[in-house]
Formats: structure tokens, C-alpha cells, sequence
């Protein structure tokens, strides 16, 4: 199986370097930050948990967000491997996504971490907003909570990801083209 981390800050491109890689590998695109958006639609009571936390630009707890992650991975029997976009965002949570792979006899094969500057991200979401109509892109107040909870939270997952060689390195500005040859020339290099 092919298992992607693919990894980095809010409006790093994470969303729409997954498409691409969704065409060209097949693989199932698990993004948690879109399960929580269906379940805010569809008012699940864990989409209002989830939009208590959401609102803010804080992370849903490790226990909510896990769970969930399980049983999405849980639905697929014979997948060709994973993108997980947007996850994991913790190192329990990247404990937790090693000990589900390994039940399933399986692993992480690479982290891809798309790297941006921080203005450039904020210029990112704002722009975003206007066709996203996403709140947590449009305010900037929530946008530096995201970027303040992702170098403190999340950021450290890269050395969790380094510790086991996967770590991978994508500068994420020009073009989305450019970037996308960059993801696949990491990605040729672990296939070989
Ligand atoms: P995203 O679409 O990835 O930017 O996620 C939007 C929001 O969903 C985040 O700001 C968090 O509130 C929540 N979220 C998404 N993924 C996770 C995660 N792995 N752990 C905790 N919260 C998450």
C-alpha cells in the first residue's frame, strides 16, 4: 500500500495537491478537516462538538478526532493506501494512525510536508474565503489562531515523522503544477 501524510499549515495546498494525487495513484483521500465540514452539514452531534472547536481555529480533541479517523479508515477492505490530508495534526495523534496501520499490517510510507511562509498563508485563506465561504478562512483573528495552534500543536510532528525517515521536505509556492512535479519526484524516489 501506498500511505501519504500529506502534511502542513492551514492553506499550504493540502486540499488540492491531494486531487492530483488522487488521480494519479487512486488512493482514498481521508481529510479530516472535510469529514468534520460533512458532519457541521449534515448537524451530527459530533459535527456541533465539532464546531465549538472549529470556530475558534483550535483542534478538535485527539479522543473525537482519532475515533473518527479510525472508522473512516475502517470503511475501506483492500484499499490501495491512503492520503491522510489534515491528519494527524498531534503526535498522539500520529501514534495512534501507526498502531491503526500496523493492525492493518500496514504503514505510513512518506510524509510530504508542503512548506509556505506565514504571510503568504494568511494572503492564501483570505483569498480562499470568497469561494470556500469557509468562516475559518475569512477572519484573520481565527486564521492566526490556526497558524499560532499549528507551529505550537502540529509542527512537531514533522520530527515524530523525521525519527522514522519519512519526513520529506515540498516547497509549496509557485506554480500548482511545479509543486505537484515536486510530490511526484519524492514520491518516484520511495517507489523505486
Ligand atoms: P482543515 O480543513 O484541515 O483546515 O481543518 C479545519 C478545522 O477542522 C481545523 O481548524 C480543526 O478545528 C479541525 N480539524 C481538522 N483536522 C483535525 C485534526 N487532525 N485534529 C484536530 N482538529 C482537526
Amino acid at each position: 500500500m501506498l500511505n501519504i501524510v500529506l502534511f502542513g499549515p492551514p492553506g499550504a495546498g493540502k486540499g488540492t495537491q491531494s486531487e492530483r494525487l488522487i488521480e494519479k495513484f487512486k488512493l482514498i483521500h481521508l481529510s479530516t478537516g472535510d469529514i468534520f465540514r460533512a458532519n457541521l452539514k449534515n448537524e451530527t452531534s459530533l459535527g456541533e462538538l465539532a464546531r465549538t472547536y472549529m470556530d475558534k481555529g483550535q483542534l478538535v480533541p485527539d479522543e473525537v478526532t482519532i475515533e473518527m479517523l479510525k472508522a473512516e479508515v475502517l470503511k475501506h477492505s483492500s484499499p490501495i493506501g491512503f492520503i491522510f490530508d489534515g491528519f494527524p495534526r498531534t503526535n498522539a495523534q500520529a501514534i495512534a494512525l501507526d498502531e491503526l496501520l500496523t493492525s492493518l499490517e500496514t504503514e505510513i510510507s512518506i510524509m510530504l510536508a508542503l512548506e509556505v511562509e506565514e504571510e503568504e498563508l494568511k494572503k492564501r485563506l483570505l483569498a480562499r474565503a470568497e469561494q470556500s465561504g469557509r468562516a475559518d478562512d475569512a477572519d484573520p483573528a481565527i486564521i492566526e489562531n490556526r497558524i499560532a495552534v499549528y507551529n505550537k500543536d502540529t509542527a512537531p510532528v514533522k520530527t515524530y515523522y523525521q525519527g522514522q525517515n519519512k519526513f520529506t521536505s515540498i516547497q509549496g509556492t509557485g506554480s500548482i503544477d511545479e509543486i505537484t512535479q515536486r510530490i511526484f519526484n519524492a514520491l518516484e524516489n520511495i517507489q523505486a
